[in-house]
C-alpha cells in the first residue's frame, strides 16, 4: 500500500477505528509521544497509519487533525519524498546494527522542514540483537521533535526495555466482509471470487491486494492441480517438486527481500484445501467455505478422502507456515510437507 501515489488519510484506513481515534485525539492534544509501537499482523494498515500520522503533524494546512492531501508536505508524504520521513526495512532477513547507527546519524540533525521527523521501522521483530540494542539507547535519550514508530507483529518478540518506551496501540485483523467489500468496489471483483480471496487473506487487505496483484487465481489454480498430483509422483518426482518451489521462492526473496513469500501462500492455499475438504465432509453450510467459487470441485473430491488424513494433512501445512515463519530451513521443511501430504493423500 505504500507505493501507491495517493495521500491516505485517517478516514481512508480501513476497519481500525480505535487505532486512529487514539491517534488523533494525541494529535489534537498536541502532545505526541516520542516512540510508538505499532502491533498486528502484516497489511491491516499499520504503515499506511504511520504515513497518515506524519501527514497530519507535518501538514501546512491541517483539516480536523488530518493530512489535507493537498499541500507540498502531503504531496511528498504521498510520493515518499518527504525529506523528514526515513522508512526502515530488513536488508535482506534482518534489520542491522548500521541500519540503526544511520538512523542515529540522522537523527543528529534537525527537521529540515522545521517540524516532525518521522521514522518508521518496518518488521521491527527482525532487528539484530547488536541493531536492537542501538535503538534502545536512541530510545532513552530521544532527540526533540523526532517521532519514531516501530511496525511489529508480536510485540514479544521485541526487547521488553524496547516495547516499555513505546506507546502501544493495537491493529486488528480486518473482518472478511470489510474486505471483500473493499475488493468488489476498489478492483471490481465478482463477490464469490472477492469472498475466497478475502477469506484466504486471514484478514490482511495488504495480503488480499498482493495476492491480487500477483494474479491469485491463476496462482490458486496451478497450486491446486500441483497438489491433485502430488499421489501421482514417484518419491523423487516429489523431492524434485518439492525444491522447485523452494528455488523459485529463492529467487524471488532476492527481488523484493521477502524470503518464503512465494512458499507461504502455496502452504496457505493448500491449507484451504484442506480445511475446505474437511467442512464439505462434516457438512458445513457451504457459504462458509473459502474456496467458495470450487464447492462443486470440493463436494466431488470429499468422498474420496477421510476425516483424520485430511486433518492430518492440515496441521502439516499449518505447523509448516509456522515454522517457514521462524525461518527453519526452507528446503528440508518444504520437502518433509510435500512427502508427508503425499503419504496422505
Ligand atoms: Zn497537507
Amino acid at each position: 500500500m505504500f507505493n501507491k501515489t495517493d495521500f491516505i488519510p485517517f478516514s481512508g484506513i480501513l476497519c481500525q477505528e480505535r487505532a486512529v481515534e487514539f491517534l488523533r485525539r494525541v494529535i489534537s492534544r498536541g502532545k505526541i509521544p516520542h516512540a510508538y509501537l505499532f502491533a498486528g499482523i502484516p497489511g491491516i494498515g499499520k504503515t499506511t497509519a504511520a504515513l497518515a500520522l506524519t501527514g497530519a503533524i507535518n501538514c501546512q494546512q491541517q483539516i480536523e487533525g488530518e493530512g489535507c492531501a493537498q499541500c507540498p508536505s502531503c504531496r511528498q508524504i504521498a510520493s515518499g519524498n518527504f525529506p523528514d520521513l526515513h522508512m526502515i526495512e530488513p536488508d535482506g532477513q534482518n534489520i542491522k546494527i548500521e541500519q540503526i547507527r544511520e538512523l542515529n546519524r540522522i537523527l543528529g540533525f534537525k527537521p529540515l522542514s522545521g517540524k516532525y521527523r518521522v521514522s518508521i521501522i518496518r518488521q521491527a521483530e527482525t532487528m539484530t540483537e547488536e541493531a536492537a540494542n542501538s535503538l534502545l539507547k536512541i530510545l532513552e535519550e530521544p532527540p526533540q521533535n523526532n517521532i519514531l514508530i516501530l511496525n511489529v507483529t508480536e510485540p514479544q518478540a521485541l526487547f521488553p526495555t524496547i516495547v516499555s518506551r513505546c506507546q502501544k496501540i493495537l491493529f486488528r485483523p480486518i473482518p472478511v466482509q470489510a474486505i471483500a467489500d473493499w475488493l468488489i468496489v476498489q478492483q471490481a471483483m465478482e463477490k464469490e471470487e472477492a469472498t475466497a480471496l478475502a477469506r484466504i487473506s486471514e484478514g490482511s487487505l495488504g495480503r488480499a491486494i498482493r495476492m491480487c496483484d500477483e494474479g491469485f487465481f491463476e496462482m490458486r489454480e496451478e497450486f491446486l492441480s500441483d497438489l491433485m498430483q502430488l499421489p501421482n509422483l514417484t518419491l523423487e518426482q516429489t523431492l524434485d517438486k518439492a525444491l522447485q518451489y523452494a528455488r523459485k521462492d529463492k529467487k524471488g526473496a532476492g527481488e523484493t527481500g521477502n524470503t518464503g513469500a512465494n512458499l507461504f501462500e502455496l502452504l496457505s492455499i493448500w491449507k484451504s484445501w484442506y480445511r475446505d475438504l474437511l467442512f464439505v465432509k462434516l457438512k458445513c453450510p457451504s457459504h462458509l467455505l473459502i474456496n467458495v467459487d470450487f464447492s462443486r470441485k470440493l463436494q466431488n473430491i470429499s468422498r474420496h478422502t477421510n476425516i483424520e488424513s485430511l486433518m492430518e494433512s492440515f496441521f502439516i501445512l499449518d505447523q509448516s507456515q509456522r515454522d517457514l515463519l521462524q525461518n527453519r530451513n526452507l528446503d528440508l521443511l518444504i520437502e518433509n510437507a510435500f512427502l508427508s501430504l503425499r503419504r496422505l493423500a
